[in-house]
């Protein structure tokens, strides 16, 4: 039986030609020490211990010589210069041009803080020696994982399904009846309280077998990764029990990765019920809900990896000088006085974004194909549902999967409506209203173009 299989397997890597689709997949520990400063809310935490570790997942997609490379890392964003020197070392060491890579983070807020250049740093102190020590080495490890994942290109079949996963992530913007500004984050709703936006229930499903057994998942949804909450334990949140779920019900040995989807206004906070879910419920949710779709897999008709990557420049937000001089003094007293989430958010970003009002607030949209049926776009922000679910639909591909927080991030990207009615993502948005509908316009032109096969 295992001669048989030995030969088998010799006789399909003898017949694998230059021609195929080939896809390999691995996955590098990026755990920090104890002590890293860790990202996800406005205040100081060291890591103590540690929960499930923290990975740098890689596909690698190639034909003909063509690389595209999905990397996404189990922390709670991406920053350019971090984007800007793994693509670096990419290319260097593993000979794929730095625009082929597309580099993510699944939003755990359970992962070491990155430095953003703003107040940000201070309050998370990411720029102490053991913050700074995680960061510089964070590049080669990304690195790595390429270069793994390289080195295990084998021929593979795609193919694509949507599963479903009803009532376990909710829009956690709120309107009340009478009442102008949107309600945040409520613990269950009164008889007066109507979410103020949609949630996307969709678990895009993309999987690669090769000789028939999974190699590589590629696994996205919509929800914040907030499910452990705000303790010192390190994390991978949700995605990580997802991730393992699919992979030990499919073939241990495959790599399966997750990337967050337009979340930037939904959280698993159920206000309906009043309910909690917890990581593994919502990680075994997610898992059920892809095996619901296994069923419904179809194979997908490769081509060449096409593509593309545009730099768009946004427009700053403006203040008033009263918001201004209030900002500085909050900032004064921010290390003595508590403020809350919502003013030191939005003190954080009026002072990052007068800092910066000479530099160009650049975002990376970036688009990977291989197929006509299916497109995986990337966006650099935590981008509103709704944006996301129009990207769905307006895109001339049968499914496209959205990967947030991608290539650097520039914080909240609510959509044009939104604004108005404030809170938090708004009041911590740097890009003025209608920067996500650009994002979005600017994708969708680049969907076009691959799907045109330009
Ligand atoms: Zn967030």
């Amino acid at each position: 039986m295992f001669t048989r299989l030995f030969f088998c397997l010799l006789f399909l890597s003898i017949h694998a030609h230059a021609s195929d689709f080939r896809v390999g997949a691995a996955k590098v520990d990026i755990t920090p020490k104890d002590g890293t400063p860790l990202g996800g809310f406005y205040r100081f935490r060291g890591s103590a211990g540690v929960l499930d570790p923290l990975y740098a997942k890689t596909i690698v997609v190639e034909k003909d010589g063509v690389h595209a490379v999905m990397v996404v890392l189990d922390l709670s964003g991406t920053v350019r210069p971090v984007v800007a020197a793994a693509r670096k070392a990419i290319q260097e060491q593993c000979g794929i041009e730095g625009d082929h890579v597309m580099i993510s983070g699944t939003h755990t807020h359970s992962g070491p803080q990155q430095p953003r250049g703003s107040l940000m740093d201070d309050i998370t102190k990411v720029n102490s020696p053991p913050g700074l020590a995680y960061i510089n080495a964070l590049p080669a490890l990304i690195a790595q994982s390429v270069k793994e994942a390289k080195a295990k290109l084998v021929p593979v079949t795609a193919s694509a399904a949507v599963g479903k996963a009803e009532g376990i992530s909710f829009n956690r913007r709120i309107l009340r009846e009478g009442q102008q500004q949107a309600i945040w984050q409520p613990q269950k709703l009164t008889p007066k309280d109507r979410p103020a936006g949609p949630v996307d229930p969709e678990v895009g499903v993309l999987l690669f077998e090769a000789a028939g057994k999974p190699v590589a998942s590629f696994l996205n949804f919509a929800m914040h990764p907030t499910s452990v909450g705000g303790g010192v334990k390190i994390s991978a949140d949700y995605p990580g029990v997802f991730t393992k779920l699919v992979s030990e019900r499919h073939n241990a040995d495959m790599i399966s990765v997750f990337a967050s989807g337009c979340c930037g206004n939904i959280n698993h906070g159920d206000y309906i019920t009043g309910k909690r879910r917890t990581t593994l419920e919502l990680g075994t949710a997610l898992a059920d809900a892809t095996d619901a779709a296994w069923p419904t897999l179809q194979q997908l008709k490769t081509f060449q990896p096409r593509i593309r990557s545009q730099q768009v420049t946004l427009k700053r937000r403006t203040y008033t000088e009263e918001q201004i001089a209030k900002a500085k003094d909050m900032a004064a007293n921010m290390f003595t006085k508590e403020f809350g989430t919502v003013p030191m958010a939005e003190t954080v970003c009026i002072l990052e974004t007068i800092a910066k009002q000479n530099e160009p607030l650049l975002a990376e949209v970036q688009v990977i194909a291989f197929s006509h049926e299916l497109a995986i776009v990337s966006l650099p922000g935590e981008i509103f549902v709704e944006l996301g679910l129009a990207l769905k639909k307006a895109s001339p591909f049968k499914r496209t999967l959205i990967a947030e927080l991608a290539n650097g991030s520039i914080g909240y990207v609510p959509n044009r409506e939104a604004y108005p009615l404030g809170n938090y993502e708004i009041v911590s948005a740097r890009g003025e209203a209608g920067s996500g509908e650009k994002l979005v316009e600017v994708a969708l032109k680049l969907l076009g173009e691959i799907k045109a096969g330009q």
